[in-house]
């Protein structure tokens, strides 16, 4: 941590716990829902000064330093902050964090940093992510960013996947001179950045000076190339790659297994938000067509990708947007905060109803949902009390378009074509521990969603930056 004056800290923190705070501005519901723009309206120099002196500074380690996947030096940066000092503030981000300005942006702060600030207790937390973007921004509007490059190693590495977890390994393993070659199965790169979290949450304008960042320090992109089919790891080993490392995440959506399915009108989670947010020149050619949803949206789910597909839904003009959960809003999995935004911009929540069938209309579209009723019953193996169907209280709801949030699984391709690469539970990628990422294949390394399964960005990509140590430690045993 910084050093700061401790005389200074004890006069002083009862004074900093007092100070006004002043919540994140928002751009209202009404406006906000007839754009995919940015919802948060950013922090102003001003504003940043004054809501970085509300920090408190905790002994070392302090909670948020603790709660954050990174282990951002929170509290020094909030000292440079309120000093005026942005760019030492961006860069102290940098040496933990190989995406400050996505993680800022996209992390659940109210389960991590935000969460575990001592302020909750009595006050309002710090608003530790919004002043992370604020300084970011700052550094690359007023001198740029670059990610330094290590005296050339003569090895060269494959990324599998070009999402989160292979940025945060790539820009380590650029550090210590290694080459880069991502391959990725999508036209372009981001992973579910650019595929996945919608506009309104992530501009594609952040990720992509970001990736210009990589490009410029030498690393290159094959896209529309999917491992395990247009060419294996063996093949990557035979083109002269010293390792390899995988990193492609949990593509496939999951199935309802539900009689009407796979009519027209019920989409995919991750096919709506990829055509409802991603410009089509960035999309398959197959996926070029925006969603038509008509009047009346039905999601179903009750996570995070759930709310994200409200929300879409509501900007694309849907009138009635209803999300239906076969558990309570106690029980859902996804974040308050984006459940809140998604009521404000005009979603609804329908609770222990589970769809039975989907039903078409007489041009064989989708026009009904047939649910049941549900109750809460015994709890399961993780605790979770099991929704339990209500007999006999089937009742139609009457839908223009139903999109499936359920979950994510691996795609098995990359196990079932690398020979001594063990995978678990259809298609997890096995790693002897999380912090090596190292797996049974001699050579190849993974994080990220494919290990752990659904997780976030930012955990991600600290699996990739510690999976660069070991292929880095790799390499020079060669
Ligand atoms: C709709 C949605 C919203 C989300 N919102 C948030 C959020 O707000 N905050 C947050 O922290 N997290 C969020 N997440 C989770 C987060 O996006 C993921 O945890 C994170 O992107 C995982 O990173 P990754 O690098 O492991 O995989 P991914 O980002 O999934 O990237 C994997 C890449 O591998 C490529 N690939 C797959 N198979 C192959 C192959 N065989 N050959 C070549 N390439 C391949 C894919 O095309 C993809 O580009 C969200 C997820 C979804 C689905």
């Amino acid at each position: 941590m910084q050093n700061i004056p401790s005389e200074y800290l004890e006069i002083d923190r009862k004074a900093r716990v007092y100070m006004p705070y002043q919540d994140l501005a928002r751009r209202p519901p009404a406006e906000r829902v007839c754009d995919f723009g940015d919802v948060v309206i950013a922090l102003d120099s001003d504003r940043a000064m004054l809501e970085a002196s509300r920090c408190i500074h905790c002994p070392d380690p302090a909670p948020c330093m603790l709660a954050c996947p990174c282990h951002n030096d929170i509290p020094s940066a909030m000292w440079l902050i309120e000093q005026g000092r942005y760019i030492e503030a961006a860069n102290l981000y940098r040496e933990t964090s190989s995406l400050p300005e996505i993680c800022s942006r996209v992390c659940p702060h109210e389960q991590l940093c935000q969460g575990s600030c001592v302020l909750n207790k009595t006050h309002e937390p710090v608003l530790c992510g919004p002043l992370e973007t604020f300084v970011t921004c700052y550094e690359r509007k007023v001198q740029g960013v670059a990610i330094p490059v290590g005296e050339p190693s003569g090895k060269k590495v494959a990324l599998i996947g070009a999402g989160p977890a292979s940025m945060g390994c790539a820009e380590q393993l650029l550090k210590m001179g290694h080459e880069i070659a991502f391959f990725d199965s999508k036209p372009a790169p981001g992973g579910l950045l650019t595929y996945g979290i919608p506009n309104f949450k992530l501009s594609k304008e952040v990720i992509f000076c970001r990736w210009s960042d990589f490009e410029k320090a030498g690393a290159t992109f094959t896209g529309n190339t999917t491992i395990g089919k247009d060419k294996t790891i063996d093949e990557l080993f035979k083109e002269g790659y010293a390792a390899v490392f995988v990193a492609v995440g949990v593509g496939i959506d999951a199935k309802m297994e539900t009689p009407g399915e796979d009519l027209a009108g019920v989409y995919e989670a991750t096919d709506f938000l990829m055509r409802a947010n991603t410009d089509p020149t960035l999309l398959p050619e197959h996926m070029r067509q925006r969603p038509e949803i008509g009047k009346r949206v039905v999601v179903i789910g009750g996570g995070d990708t759930a709310s994200d597909c409200l929300r879409s839904a509501l900007r694309l003009g849907a009138e009635e947007v209803t999300c239906v959960y076969r558990r309570t809003e106690k029980e859902m999995p996804g974040g308050r905060k984006d459940r809140q935004m998604a009521r404000e911009e005009g979603a609804r929540f329908r609770f222990l109803t589970q769809p039975v069938r989907f039903i078409a209309g007489e041009d064989g579209r989708l026009a009904a949902i047939e649910c049941i009723e549900m109750q809460l019953g015994e709890p399961d193996a993780k605790g979770r009390r099991k929704p339990v169907p209500v007999e006999g209280s089937n009742f139609s709801i009457a839908v223009d378009t139903a999109i499936k949030a359920l979950g994510y699984w691996p795609d098995p391709v990359i196990g079932e074509t690398t020979p001594g690469l063990e995978v678990h539970d259809w298609g997890l990628i096995s790693v002897q521990d999380k912090e090596s990422g190292t797996t049974t294949r001699p050579g190849v390394f993974s994080a990220g969603d494919c290990v752990t399964g659904p997780d976030l960005v930012v955990t991600a990509m600290v699996g990739g930056r510690k999976a660069a140590l070991s292929i880095d430690a790799y390499l020079r045993s060669q």
